[in-house]
């Protein structure tokens, strides 16, 4: 059999293996990196929309501004739309969203391209790539690997094991670590599409004027998001025309319509909110584009040792709203590729290597609790969204975003809610949260859940990581307490609400 040493075995090629290949690489020339990956081409897949903090890492760390401006589009921000009810006029829909076009990049990326073109630069670098070429079996304690390339068997002898499978996590499961997050069953269906309207075309601006002068930004590029009880849609538009159409839902409180693919279970969807009837109602599925995951949020209960890290979605994950999904490779690529230096440059980093997971595991555990955990119960109440828009985005831009762009080069080695601030943040956040799950309950049971979600639009003239974002923080606490207001008066019956709403209801019940 086929025996190679080197100093560094990445295992998975795409955006988190690459990214950790080049960054050691680029501080450790001499080091000697072989990236396996199993695809011999890269497909489109999900993690299209970058953050701000995503955002700062492609640009400021990696160096990719003149890929993202010439091969991929500029985002410009979140926009969210609800409706009353499934025939309520387009444009009385609730929107949530920028008056102004985004002021820090953001991308919709094709990650197709995007993961080809950092991995070529890891080759450009001196890294050396296998593939395509699968992984079968990883000894961390011999620090061996099993490789399959075509027929022949090959043995990789590494100091450092990354694991960057993805959702295969591979050491994850193989080493029993593994942790499916069962206080979060959330689910996802994908495809691409052709065809959605122009947001700002001639046709939207000459029928619905007042719709079209409501903000000065462009619709277009934005990530469009349509909200209902349990579930969110996401609409991305893609470089060339195609656009990425994916519905999330928990599935604890919603099940989307049964059909005969992907496609069509998404286009019954999309037909009964009034604002996925108007823009998508002419859509084409592109050929063999479709996907469907279940049980989208774990984690790994270890991610490094002396000898072995995991990275990206290898390490966990949690939920593609708010699209932070980029943010967590960025973080543990980064920390992985100090880590792993440190250690070819001969110092002893079994300790540090405990602190990176003790500190990923109080962050995926901060970030679960603070922003996500039951908020499928009030994403279709645009009011309580609307407070949570302005608190979880004034927040980020407070906290990861200010972290990361005050000094690129070393902030991606910080998890977001280390130390003593993020313990306290982690509280403040988890109130608020939980705070807008008792308040959507309250409401569902009173029977006036989005009972506002029809003619008002909250259009924020953008988030900075400056006292710009503290006076939106301020505008979400007073939505809050109007929020608190309001239920003072709820009459609500002593039965609890029903815990699975009807399908695809939009609707206050
Ligand atoms: C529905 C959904 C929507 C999302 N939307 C967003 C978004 O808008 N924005 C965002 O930032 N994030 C988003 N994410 C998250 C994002 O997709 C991931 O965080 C990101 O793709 C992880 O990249 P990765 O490189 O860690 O893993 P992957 O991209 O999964 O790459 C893993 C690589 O490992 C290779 N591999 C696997 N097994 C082996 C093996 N045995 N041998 C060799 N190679 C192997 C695979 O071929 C693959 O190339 C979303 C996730 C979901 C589920």
């Amino acid at each position: 059999m086929h025996e190679t040493t080197c100093d560094v075995a990445v295992l998975g090629g795409a955006f988190s293996g690459a990214a950790t290949a080049l960054l050691i690489k680029r501080r450790h020339p001499a080091a000697r990196v072989v990236i396996v990956e199993k695809a011999e081409v890269f497909d489109r897949k999900v993690g299209e929309s970058t953050t701000e903090v995503s955002s700062c890492f492609l640009t400021r760390v990696l160096g990719l501004t003149q890929h993202l401006g010439h091969e991929q589009l500029a985002k410009q921000g979140l926009r969210f739309w609800f409706a009353r009810s499934a025939d309520e006029a387009f444009d009385e829909c609730v929107e949530i969203g920028g008056k102004n076009n985004s002021r820090l990049p953001g991308f919709q990326v094709d990650r197709a391209k995007l993961d080809e073109h950092v991995l070529r630069l890891a080759c450009d670098a001196g890294c050396e790539l296998w593939r395509p070429a699968k992984v079968s079996r990883v000894d961390v304690e011999a620090k061996t690997i099993e490789v399959s390339v075509g027929e022949e068997k090959r043995i990789l002898q590494a100091k450092w094991i990354v694991d960057a499978t993805g959702r295969v996590a591979l050491l994850a499961r193989q080493l029993g670590h593994f942790r499916p997050n069962t206080e979060h069953p959330i689910n996802s269906l994908w495809a691409r599409f052709r065809g959605v309207k122009d947001w700002d075309g001639y046709e939207l601006r000459s029928k619905y004027p007042r719709w079209a002068e409501a903000t000065r930004a462009g619709r277009t590029w934005a990530t469009n998001h349509l909200m209902g009880y349990g579930w969110w849609c996401w609409i991305i538009p893609l470089q060339g025309g195609d656009t990425s159409v994916g519905l999330v839902y928990d599935s604890r409180l919603f099940q989307p319509p049964e059909g005969a693919t992907i496609a069509e279970r998404l286009k019954a969807h999309f037909a009964k909110h009034p604002v996925g009837r108007e823009m998508l109602s002419e859509i084409e599925a592109v050929e063999g584009d479709q996907r469907a995951y279940s049980a989208l949020a774990y984690h790994s209960e270890k991610i490094a040792a002396d000898g072995w890290v995991c990275v990206g979605d290898a390490a966990g994950f949690i939920d593609p709203f708010y699209s932070s999904g980029l943010d967590f490779c960025a973080f543990t690529s980064s920390g992985a590729a100090v880590l792993i230096c440190r250690s070819l440059d001969g110092e002893d980093v079994r300790a540090a290597a405990d602190d990176f997971n003790t500190r990923f595991q109080f962050c995926y555990r901060a970030w679960f609790e603070g922003i996500y955990r039951d908020k499928y119960f009030y994403m279709g109440d645009a009011e309580l969204m609307a407070v949570a828009f302005l608190l979880d985005i004034a927040n980020y831009h407070l906290g990861p975003v200010r972290q990361v762009f005050s000094d690129p080069a070393c902030m991606f080695e910080a998890f977001p809610f280390d130390g003593t601030p993020g313990k306290v943040v982690r509280c403040i956040l988890r109130f608020f949260n939980q705070r807008l799950v008792a308040l959507a309950q309250r409401r569902r049971a009173a029977g006036v859940y989005g009972q506002r979600n029809a003619g008002w639009r909250l259009l924020v003239g953008g988030f900075l990581p400056d006292g710009t974002s503290v006076r939106l923080l301020l505008r979400g606490l007073s939505w809050w307490l109007r929020a608190e207001w309001r239920d003072l008066f709820l009459r609500v019956p002593a039965q609890p609400a029903p815990a699975i709403a009807p399908l695809t209801d939009t609707s206050p019940r």
